[in-house]
């Protein structure tokens, strides 16, 4: 019988598993490699399906109280004409999209995490784990030690835990960047909108009644790493291909490197099980994506919910584990390969490249989109 659990890391799926199982009525310890959060404010786009997972552990509607909730994300040419529009289908009371700072989603969890009563013990992670079949024991770097029936590797896509139990996976870099920004919310911005140009598309999305931020993707080839001195200013000339006064606004607001979020695109896809003898895996850890479906934070708290869920039911630990891989590992890898087959089409646009026979990236995003609003 599972009582006493570990998770560790305190991002978007573990603060989602921690609280669901607390509520559960688990005994759960929580620990976060920093001493202090630090989540950047750029924004992140949460479909109908995030907003359902969020709503099981009781969060959704503080979410969309503290977001923005909005439809389908207008498709644009880099004029403004609209030629299309996209996005997953609302769920019950759940609009297509709800647009949130990064920081305020962390800290509607956070609130909730405190409201239930747990506590992070910040600053501190695994040293060592002895895994057996039904005990994990565990030593901290602090120099603590405890035992669990359960430890969650919750801790991200360089995680740690993963690499003591499961060894190391390498990360797969997609040949794409993408950059954001955050920016004071021009009146007329009703809605999520992505412009498409030929050698980068760029997307406006809403985040507060007062604040909005922009992504833009591009390909920097086999050097991407782009040194901070020339951030803003490389930025500032992507953006500037976009005529539409939309963009046009945002440019000169662009004045500093530290508040560019420049980020090289890489995927991970951990092989089935993410789970061995008393640890088990979720969200970026087993599985890390990249933006193009917007659904990496969706993923994990799904991860999460689904876990709590499987947790609650009777049966052996090996038989929970795959109850939770039977729901999660499909789903999961499909939006990773859809991911990476729309990454891998635009860069063949961004490069001049011809597409291959059939591709069309809408169609694609439609039909994955309708895919996740199936019940989890
Ligand atoms: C550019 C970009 C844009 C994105 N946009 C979207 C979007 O619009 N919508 C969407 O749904 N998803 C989006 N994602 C994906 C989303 O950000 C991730 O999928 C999500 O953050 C994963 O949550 P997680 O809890 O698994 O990992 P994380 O959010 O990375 O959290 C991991 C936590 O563990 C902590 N940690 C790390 N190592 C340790 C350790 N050894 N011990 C203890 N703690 C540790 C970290 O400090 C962190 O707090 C985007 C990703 C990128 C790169």
């Amino acid at each position: 019988m599972v009582k006493k659990i570990l998770v560790v890391g305190a991002g978007i799926g573990g603060q989602s598993v921690a609280i669901g199982l607390k509520k559960a009525g688990f005994e759960v310890d929580v620990i976060e490699l920093h001493k202090e959060f630090n989540v950047y404010g750029v924004g992140i786009i949460q479909q109908a399906n995030a907003l359902r997972a969020l709503d099981s552990i009781g969060v959704a509607d503080e979410a969309m109280r503290r977001g923005s909730p909005y439809g389908k994300v207008k498709l644009c040419l880099p004029h403004g004409v609209q030629i299309g529009e996209a996005g997953t289908p609302p769920i019950g009371k759940f609009p297509s999209h709800n647009g949130i700072s990064r920081k305020i989603l962390h800290d509607v969890l956070f609130e909730e995490a405190q409201k239930v009563g747990l506590k992070y013990r910040m600053g501190v992670t695994v040293e060592s784990i002895d895994n057996q079949p039904n005990v994990a024991h565990v030593t901290f770097t602090d120099g603590t030690k405890d035992s669990y029936d359960v430890v969650i590797a919750a801790d991200g896509v360089n995680s740690k835990v993963r690499k003591l139990i499961f060894g190391d996976f390498k990360l797969s870099y997609v040949g794409l960047s993408v950059w954001r920004y955050a920016f004071k919310r021009p009146a007329n911005l009703d809605t999520g909108y992505i412009f498409f140009n030929k050698k980068h598309k760029m997307g406006v999305i809403p985040m507060t009644a007062d604040t909005c931020y922009i992504f833009l993707n591009s390909a920097e080839g086999d050097n991407p790493l782009i040194p901070e001195n020339q951030l803003v200013e490389k930025l500032k000339t992507y953006m500037s291909a976009y005529p539409v006064p939309l963009v046009q606004e945002l440019i000169p607001q662009v004045i500093d490197a530290k508040l560019v979020n420049y980020r090289v695109l890489e995927t991970l896809k951990m092989p089935a099980p993410w789970y061995k003898n008393s640890v088990v895996v979720l969200g970026d850890a087993a599985h890390t994506t990249i933006p193009q479906l917007g659904s990496g934070a969706a993923l994990a708290i799904e991860d999460a919910v689904v876990l709590v869920e499987e947790l609650q039911k009777e049966g052996e630990l090996t038989d929970v584990f795959e109850r939770y891989m039977k729901r999660r590992y499909e789903r999961c890898k499909m939006v990773v390969d859809v991911s990476e087959t729309l990454g891998a089409w635009e860069l063949l646009e961004y490069n001049d490249q011809a597409l291959p026979e059939g591709a069309n990236m809408g169609m694609l995003m439609g039909k994955t989109g309708m895919a996740l609003t199936e019940p989890i």
